[in-house]
C-alpha cells in the first residue's frame, strides 16, 4: 500500500523487502519504514551496550568540535545557550564542558533516559512535551532524527525551542552515501546482507541531503551548510561472525570511507541551519 512521504508528503514507491515495509519517495528520494505506533521502540540499555557497542564506546570528538566551532561561528558574538536533544549518555556535552569550562551553566541535555553529570543540566522525558522558559540559541541532535516516526513534529519542536537567529545542527546517516549506494546495488544483485543491515529496524528515516534540507526548510529554518563525512573505523559495529569475515567487512568499510571522501559521499551528514527572522 502506498504511504505519503513523511518529509515532503510526496508519493512513494514501495520497495520490495522481506523484513519490513520500506518506501522510497519519488520526489525527494527519502527512504522510510512504516511501523505501527505500538511497535515504537523503547531504547533500553541493550541498545547502547550491545547493538551499537563500538559506536557508543568511541565518541566522535572531532565531529563534536567541528559542530561546536561551526555553530558558534554562525551564532556570532552571542553568549552560547546550548541544548542537545536525544543526548544519550551526554558524550557531546561532557566533551564540551571538559574543553570549555565557561560553558558550565549553559549546557542542557534532553533524553528519555536519565543522566546526571556535574555542570550539565539533564532533563529526562519526552522532548515533544517539554516546555522551555527561554530559547536556546544552539540546538543540536546527533543520530536521533532517523529514529522518529514524524520528523516534522520533531523539527518543529526544535525550531520552537530556538531563540531568534539561533542555530540548529542535525546529524544523521546519509542515504545518498557511497556505502548505501553500494549496499543497494548488491541487494539488487541478490546480496542483501549489507542492505538489510543499513536499513535495519532501528532506523525509520533514511535522509538524502535533499530530503533533510527539505524537511528543515519546511519548518522555517535556512540550511546554511551541508557536510557529508565519515567517522573513526573503531566506531564501526561489525556484525559478529568468524574473524575472516569480520576482517573483510572492516576492510570494505575502510575502502568505502577512503573513496567516499573526495566524492563527497560520506556515510553521515550534518546540516547547519539558522532560524528565519
Ligand atoms: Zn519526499
Amino acid at each position: 500500500m502506498n504511504k505519503k512521504c513523511p518529509v515532503c508528503y510526496g508519493v512513494d514507491t514501495h520497495l520490495k523487502n522481506k523484513k519490513m515495509s520500506l518506501h522510497l519517495c519519488r520526489t525527494c528520494r527519502h527512504t522510510f519504514t512504516v511501523i505501527d505506533r505500538k511497535e515504537e521502540e523503547k531504547y533500553e540499555e541493550d541498545y547502547y551496550l550491545k547493538a551499537h557497542k563500538n559506536w557508543f564506546a568511541n565518541p566522535d570528538y572531532e565531529l563534536f568540535e567541528t559542530v561546536f566551532d561551526t555553530s558558534t561561528q554562525f551564532l556570532g558574538d552571542k553568549k552560547v545557550k546550548l541544548a542537545d536533544v536525544g543526548c544519550g549518555q551526554g558524550a557531546f556535552l561532557k566533551h564540551l564542558l571538559q574543553k570549555y569550562k565557561s560553558l558550565e551553566p549553559e549546557l542542557s541535555g534532553i533524553d528519555i533516559i536519565e543522566n546526571s553529570h556535574p555542570g550539565i543540566k539533564f532533563e529526562s522525558g519526552d522532548f515533544l512535551e517539554m516546555e522551555f522558559e527561554e530559547g536556546y540559541n544552539i540546538i543540536t541532535s546527533f543520530m536521533v532524527i532517523e529514529h522518529v516516526i514524524d520528523p516534522h513534529v520533531f523539527i518543529k519542536k526544535m525550531v520552537e525551542s530556538l531563540a531568534p537567529a539561533g542555530v540548529i545542527v542535525v546529524n544523521t546517516i546519509n542515504n545518498g552515501s557511497l556505502i548505501y549506494r553500494v549496499a543497494r546495488f548488491l541487494n539488487n544483485l541478490g546480496f542483501p546482507t549489507s542492505h538489510d543491515r543499513l536499513y535495519d529496524h532501528h532506523h525509520l528515516q533514511h535522509y538524502t541531503n535533499k530530503s533533510l534540507k527539505t524537511l528543515l526548510e519546511m519548518e522555517g529554518v535556512d540550511v546554511v551548510k551541508i557536510k557529508n563525512h565519515n567517522y573513526k573505523l573503531k566506531a564501526v559495529d561489525i556484525p559478529k561472525g568468524n574473524s575472516l569475515i569480520m576482517g573483510i567487512y572492516k576492510l570494505m568499510v575502510a575502502a568505502m570511507f577512503i573513496i567516499s571522501k573526495p566524492l563527497n559521499l560520506g556515510h553521515h551528514q550534518t546540516l547547519y541551519c539558522k532560524k528565519r527572522k
